[in-house]
């Protein structure tokens, strides 16, 4: 049976999830999801990873203020912040970044916490997840002021010339459900481009559902559908991309 991990999943979305939790972790077992990463994008969804992390085994967490959030970020959040990722369960910093599509944030503000949870990561050594939307080349000019020992561009949706620039500096591109729709030929550039030891395969979910599932909500065990469109891409059987991907993801988070 293949092994896989979700490296970027909401089920911390507590509203998502409500009803059939339990389900949706028995689903990613049985679909060969060992591990599933729990994704903060404020200090409530980074507490609720956590506690999903102790709840369930093969779940982690992280912790991390999302751009869309850092509006509201006060010293107190960064105090809760530090203590939060000082838990031996919790494996990284993020989603941390920049959104100019949506810009609920100002800019400034937005570039700011950017920097500064980058500093924390390297100061308490732990790789980071980055969230980039129409932000460049704002988010490589901030990334290198403070680069993290690791780092993986989630959901990547830049150039081949960024992915280039990233994978320089030692990063990993994650890929979603994205890479499933018809018209998303940018992202299938960009897995033909990154080569299979620095691609990582995530849900997003409740977010970004794959085919033949789109519409619906997302969950864990849809990261199957991620991995067999770059398998396919790629021209690997989905045993080689599962075991490459898996790897990278075990490595990367020190799983
Ligand atoms: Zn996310």
């Amino acid at each position: 049976m293949i092994e896989l991990v979700d490296t970027h999943a909401h089920l911390n979305l507590i509203d998502s999830y409500k009803k059939d939790l339990e389900e949706v972790i028995q689903r990613a077992k049985e679909a060969g999801v060992s591990k599933i990463i729990n994704v903060g994008i404020d200090l409530k969804t980074s507490i609720r990873a956590l506690e999903l992390a102790y709840q369930y085994q093969g779940l982690y967490a992280t912790a991390g203020i999302h751009p869309h959030e850092v509006r509201k970020v006060t010293e107190e959040t960064y105090a809760t912040l530090r203590a939060l990722l000082q838990d031996q369960k919790m494996i990284a910093v993020g989603e941390i970044g920049l959104d100019y599509a949506k810009e609920y944030s100002p800019r400034a503000q937005q570039q700011e916490h950017f920097l500064r949870q980058l500093a924390l990561a390297k100061e308490l050594k732990l790789p980071v997840v980055i969230h980039s939307r129409d932000a460049s080349p704002d988010i490589m000019d901030l990334l290198k002021q403070e680069l993290p020992e690791k780092f993986v561009f989630h959901c990547y949706a830049g150039s081949v010339e960024e992915a280039r620039e990233i994978l320089d500096l030692g990063g990993y591109i994650s890929i979603t459900g994205i890479v499933t729709f018809p018209k998303a030929e940018n992202i299938r550039r960009i897995v033909r481009f990154v080569p299979l030891n620095r691609l990582m395969v995530e849900t997003d979910c409740p977010f970004l559902t794959p085919v033949p599932h789109r519409g619906k909500r997302n969950e864990p065990a849809f990261v199957k559908f991620v991995a067999e469109a770059v398998a396919q891409i790629k021209g690997i059987s989905l045993e080689e991309c599962a075991r490459q991907t898996t790897e990278n993801a075990r490595l990367f988070f020190r799983l």
